[in-house]
């Protein structure tokens, strides 16, 4: 078995993952032709699972990538002639912004404080921006943004992108509210790492057709031509989106996930925050806190005794990221721990630390 991890990426698979891998190899998944009608039949499968699972809205185009990280480069690439503007208060949303000015240079960022909300009414959008860039769930510290913040950002002037990766499939997320969903699978979905979801509205997909650019392997236009077959213009992670469809089939509607992960969050909250706890949390102001990503302040030798302890029972805690690397620890609750673990990761952590 495993260690049981709270790593919040590359996180815990969901144990069926085994057998669906045997199953994969028992199909002759693993050596299929990804021209082939078996392999469009999966990919078809499993962009109508997206659909009705998280509701992806129809009209939408999702597109199989390898990764978040080349979902914003494509992003900068092939939506973005010269300016996207970056809203963050983390780790990945800066990490992003770095991307994104590689390859368009004028690109631009603003920060928001950590334990305020965002509130778009306040922001400055700059008036060449031609894609604003968030991150629904800012994984390095824990703080998340609402879906009316990012429903306030929509406008005619600009498409508003969106990166999901650690919350697509954890919360609710309304897709009609933005254009551009980006995410990858070992956050939320519980599966092995190598496959990213990049998700497009028509308005997005009308802009890459304005722009009309193909320089690259991954140009959207290239992703877009092949998805129209249910095909990708390289050979892609087949047995990753195999194992996306199985679980897509097994997991409860994304309601009720997402009613028990908030249910699960509010739980390590309250934990935290009683008197009794010596550590606190990074996030101080409810309104942010995360649904899926757990940030636990402490001071450095309790942080470090805790890890080391965590581990020799077998119990895997989430490093802290970036700029809180030393001074904080981060628990996953996504969708695949289950109950059992969470109670058993707090009966360690009271027993050995209160
Ligand atoms: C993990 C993570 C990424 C990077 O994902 P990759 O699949 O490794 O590219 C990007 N953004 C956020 C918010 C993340 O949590």
């Amino acid at each position: 078995m495993p260690p049981v991890t709270f790593y919040p990426g590359p996180s815990k698979v969901y144990p069926e993952v085994a057998n669906y891998m045997q199953d994969a190899y028992n199909e002759g998944v693993l050596s299929i032709n990804h021209r082939s009608a078996a392999c469009m039949d999966i990919v078809k499968a499993t962009l109508d699972l997206l659909n009705r699972k998280l509701h992806v809205p129809a009209d939408y185009a999702v597109f199989f990538v390898s990764s978040a990280t080349e979902s914003w480069e494509i992003i900068s690439q092939s939506l973005v002639r010269e300016q996207s503007f970056h809203l963050y208060n983390g780790a990945f949303g800066k990490k992003w912004l770095e991307y994104a000015q590689n390859l368009r240079p004028l690109s631009i960022g603003a920060t928001f404080d950590l334990n305020t909300p965002l509130a778009a009414s306040q922001v400055e959008i700059p008036k060449k921006t031609e894609v604003v860039c968030l991150t629904q769930n800012e994984t390095s510290n824990g703080t998340q943004v609402s879906m009316e913040a990012i429903a306030a950002l929509q406008s005619e002037r600009y498409l508003t992108a969106v990166d999901a990766t650690s919350s697509l499939g954890g919360v609710l997320l309304d897709f009609t509210k933005a254009d551009i969903w980006l995410a990858s699978v070992q956050k939320c979905l519980g599966l092995p790492a190598g496959l990213g979801l990049l998700i497009c509205s028509p308005r997005a997909l009308q802009r890459a057709w304005e722009i009309k650019e193909r320089k690259h392997y991954n140009s959207l236009l290239f992703l877009q031509d092949n998805m129209q077959k249910f095909q990708t213009q390289y050979t892609p992670n087949v047995l990753n989106i195999y194992l996306l469809k199985r679980v897509l089939e097994q997991v409860a509607p994304i309601v009720e996930i997402a009613d028990r992960l908030q249910k699960q969050a509010s739980e390590w909250y309250t934990l935290f925050d009683t008197d009794a706890s010596p550590f606190r949390l990074l996030a101080q102001n409810p309104a942010v806190r995360s649904d899926t990503v757990i940030t636990v302040a402490a001071e450095p030798a309790l942080l470090s005794r805790i890890k080391s302890q965590a581990s020799q029972v077998g119990i895997l805690l989430g490093n802290g990221y970036g700029s809180w690397k030393d001074t904080t620890f981060r628990i996953a609750n996504f969708p695949a721990i289950t109950p059992g673990e969470i109670s058993m990761l707090k009966h360690f952590l009271v027993l050995n630390t209160w």
